[in-house]
């Protein structure tokens, strides 16, 4: 990590990376918040951070430090779990990016790795852009919705030579476990794994195309805080999600750049 993310690094290093032309740099967006029994509270954290630095590795960029409080109202029933207020969000976050715009990094992407994230972060991005227009590029990546994409977990599937379980990509379910457990594997206690439980009412709903949003207190939903199965997550498994989620959304990265 020492190559790309700037809380490893000293300003020696950050100075060469960006006078030999880097200009752009990756926010990884996490959560402080439950995620089930077995799972740590930084589970999102720990995501956005090892996908951020991998997908730096790809395009060339530096690793900002990951946001590791985010906006989590909807965990706030179990312990340990802390929000931040929209407003403090907002100011937390571009105080980074103006910060990081003194130092001649003008590209960055909001690698974002948890849900509740995803408004909050589009209106800071937003607003940033039409504060300091030409001078910046911003780029916000969800990673919520291709988490679950049918290819990815044929690919995971296919290399790992086990089926996954459905849904894989849930709240501190499987696929989630596994990543954390790739990034250190005691952070997951197997043996407080849950029954398997699928949020069918929630997913319902949620999937109808007439309901935008639902707001919600997660406790109503999952007594224990996990959906999906994380029974047989792994170290391994995790590899591979960040292997091929990396790639493909370095893919998307390198096309959405703003034409200049
Ligand atoms: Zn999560």
């Amino acid at each position: 990590m020492r190559d790309r993310y700037i809380p490893y690094m000293n300003w020696v290093d950050i100075k060469d990376k960006i006078d030999s032309g880097i200009n752009t740099i990756v926010l990884p967006m996490g959560a402080t918040e439950q995620h089930g029994r077995h799972a740590p509270l930084g589970t999102d954290s720990f995501i956005a951070l090892e996908m951020s630095v991998r997908i730096a590795r790809i395009i060339n960029a530096l690793v900002a430090p990951t946001l590791t409080i985010g906006y989590s109202p909807q965990h706030m029933s179990f312990s340990g779990s802390m929000t931040l207020s929209v407003d403090t969000f907002r100011r937390l976050v571009s105080e980074m990016v103006e910060s990081l715009m003194k130092h001649g990094l003008k590209k960055f992407v909001f690698l974002n790795a948890h849900g509740g994230n995803s408004s909050p972060t589009d209106i800071t991005a937003k607003d940033l852009k039409h504060k300091y227009e030409e001078d910046i590029q911003l780029m916000v990546v969800d990673m919520i919705g291709i988490q679950n994409s049918p290819e990815l977990k044929e690919k995971v599937e296919k290399e790992l030579g086990e089926k996954l379980s459905d849904p894989w990509g849930a709240h501190a379910g499987e696929q989630e476990s596994s990543a954390v457990m790739f990034f250190d594997e005691e952070l997951v206690d197997k043996d407080r794994v849950s029954n398997p439980f699928v949020p069918e009412e929630y997913l319902n709903i949620s999937r109808d195309p007439d309901v935008h949003t639902i707001i919600f207190n997660l406790s109503k939903y999952t007594e224990t805080g996990t959906w999906g199965d994380a029974s047989n997550a792994s170290a391994k498994q995790g590899d591979l999600f960040y292997k091929y989620l990396s790639h493909k959304l370095a893919e998307k990265i390198n096309l959405g750049w703003e034409k200049t």
